[in-house]
């Protein structure tokens, strides 16, 4: 059977705003990738690195320059518009900010509702119903229906958005920094919920994240963007207990630490990466890259497959792990 989501050789680029209109922003560089039924996969790196555009592309939210996406089998990307419907009645997104999301004019229950119509596969006379089930289904109280956005806390807003992205029923949601602007215990309740509704929905879901703590509860796999290329991908656990990309290995070794006889490093990973105007040649890390060799500027390397961990750099395993300091042992 084909993958829930199949992403092969993705490229988005687009003009850049401003006085800079004549140049293009590379955000996505040629990426491929899976995601099976009921599968979490965690998208981190930097901000520019090209995450958020990749998540907005395979919604069909933002043109394709080149490559190719396919979902439960059908073509998405191109000019077939039927593809693009199948994915759009069956993929939501969550954004960062949920008071954008919903209509601030409208009570959260008219939001949802609304969802609801235009699916149209909801009687009208079971709307109501149906609202409250979704309500109740992201832990939301029946009172808080008739409410206005303004009117609800910040963690009550996101479920309200959880529930209007959950109203189609969608077997894969996309979700973009959706705890990023929330205080820190209200993030570990919306986690516990997406944690849950995952188990209960089997829903598949790319979760766009820099907190790769958050990633580390919630992701069965995770993949490392660098200016618009994964450069690592594999199992969380496995990636994040022994980093195979040095970039994966300074995102790593840059989580603060609850062990106080393991001190931040000085600075894991140094200087602001790139702009996506203008890709170094060669690997685009090998600016900031302590390990870069003299033809890791000439040519991109290849990504390497290794059982089910991905790796795009000229060393091997072993000469990465070897090679770290101290300080960034797992
Ligand atoms: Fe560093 Fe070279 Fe590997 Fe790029 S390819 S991450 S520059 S060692
Ligand atoms: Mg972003």
């Amino acid at each position: 059977t084909p993958p829930l989501l199949e992403v092969d050789d993705l490229v988005v680029h687009y003009p850049a705003g401003g006085m800079l209109r004549r140049r293009e922003v590379q955000a996505v560089n040629g990426v491929s990738l899976r995601l099976e039924p009921g599968e979490t996969l965690g998208l981190v790196g930097e901000s520019g690195s090209g995450k958020s555009t990749l998540g907005r592309a395979l919604l069909g939210l933002t043109p394709v320059t080149a490559g190719h996406v396919g979902f439960d089998g059908k073509r998405v990307s191109g000019r077939d518009r039927a593809g693009l419907a199948h994915l759009r009645r069956n993929a939501a997104m969550i954004f960062q900010d949920p008071f954008n999301a919903l209509n601030p004019r409208q009570t959260i229950a008219t939001s949802i509702a609304e969802v609801l119509r235009v699916k149209g596969e909801v009687p009208p006379a079971e709307v109501p119903a149906r609202v409250a089930a979704l309500l109740d289904l992201v832990g939301l109280r029946p009172d808080l229906a008739g409410r206005k956005p303004h009117a609800l806390s910040g963690g009550q807003c996101q479920r309200a958005g959880i529930a209007r992205a959950l109203a189609i029923e969608p077997r894969l949601v996309i979700a973009d920094e959706c705890v990023a602007a929330l205080d820190v215990s209200i993030q570990g309740q919306i986690i516990n919920l997406l944690i849950e509704l995952k188990a209960r929905m089997g829903l598949a879901m790319i979760f766009i994240a820099h907190d790769l703590a958050i990633v580390r509860r919630l992701c069965d796999r995770v993949a490392v963007m660098y200016l618009g290329r994964i450069v690592e991908e594999g199992p969380t656990e496995a990636v994040f207990s022994s980093p195979r990309h040095p970039y994966t290995a300074a995102l790593v070794a840059a989580i603060p630490s609850l062990d106080p006889a393991r001190p931040l490093p000085a600075d894991p990973l140094p200087g602001e990466p790139p702009s996506p105007l203008a890709l170094p040649p060669g690997c685009a890390f090998h600016p900031r890259c302590r390990l870069a060799r003299p033809e890791c500027r000439e040519m991109a390397p290849p990504a390497r497959h290794d059982g089910e961990r991905i790796t795009a750099c000229v060393l091997s395993p072993d000469e990465i792990t070897t090679t770290q300091p101290r300080s960034m042992e797992p």
